[in-house]
């Protein structure tokens, strides 16, 4: 029966180590997720400013428009204040002129403004493509790590895998199927505990004199009334 024990602490010991190199596959597939998320990111960005230049033009062109109809507006004004007659036509005529004016040097501002924002927008697109150009490279470069690194991490697993099954197959099968059972709860979380000074090292739930003499006499599984997991006897935990 000790031997049980030594192999199970054994398994656990393997399917923590398991666990730690699918950690490392985790943590690759990040690398790509990250970079995927930054061009995700930069691809909305773009779209957003696509868009926004296509409204802005459309705006600057019916500006134009605008300022070619006030121009001749202006024209005709200024063509008629010779012919007027009177002071009052003519001070009218040239308030009229004079708002016109005023509405030609807004609108000339705001095409300045139209401008420079569309100037803007083209630099900061260029950017966002040239991200996006120069990341399909650099996310294929990391695929192709991120792959070589996950193909070497699922072999160590498998032949983790390979010395985990063996183990358990000299193990008689009903204290396999309880470990089996207690790892339905506790895989990669330590399905087997020890007592420490009258407790369960993890999860601290006293233990009874009694419970004490069935854990070092070998002879069942005992497991902890606080977390369920198996207990090993003293001279397996320590290796004695
Ligand atoms: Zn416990």
């Amino acid at each position: 029966m000790i031997e049980v024990f030594r192999s199970l602490k054994e398994v656990m010991a393997l399917e923590n180590k398991i666990k730690r190199h699918m950690d490392v596959i985790d943590e690759e597939k990040k690398r790509i997720s990250f970079i995927e998320n930054q061009r995700k990111l930069k691809q909305d960005k773009l779209e957003e400013q696509n868009k926004l230049t296509s409204s802005v033009r459309a705006k600057s062109t019916s500006d134009e428009n605008e300022l070619e109809k006030i121009d001749s507006q202006i024209e005709r004004v200024k063509q008629r204040i010779p012919l007027l007659k009177t002071d009052t036509q003519i001070k009218a005529t040239e308030q009229e002129a004079a708002s016109l004016d005023e509405k030609k040097d807004q609108l000339e501002t705001t095409l300045l403004e139209e401008i420079e924002q569309l100037e803007q927008l083209s630099d900061s697109i260029k950017e966002h493509e040239n991200f996006l150009k120069g990341s399909i490279q650099t996310l294929a470069d990391i695929n192709k790590e991120v792959d070589e690194k996950t193909a070497k991490e699922n072999k160590e697993i498998n032949n983790l895998q390979t010395r985990v099954s063996a183990l358990l197959e000299d193990i008689p099968l009903q204290y396999r199927n309880k470990y089996h059972d207690v790892n339905k709860r506790y895989l990669f979380n330590n399905p087997l505990t020890s007592e420490e000074n009258g407790i369960c090292e993890i999860c601290q739930m006293q233990i009874t004199s009694l419970q004490h003499m069935a854990i070092e006499k070998m002879a069942t599984f005992e497991a902890c009334s606080g977390c369920n997991r198996i207990f090993l006897p003293h001279k397996v935990a320590h290796n004695l």
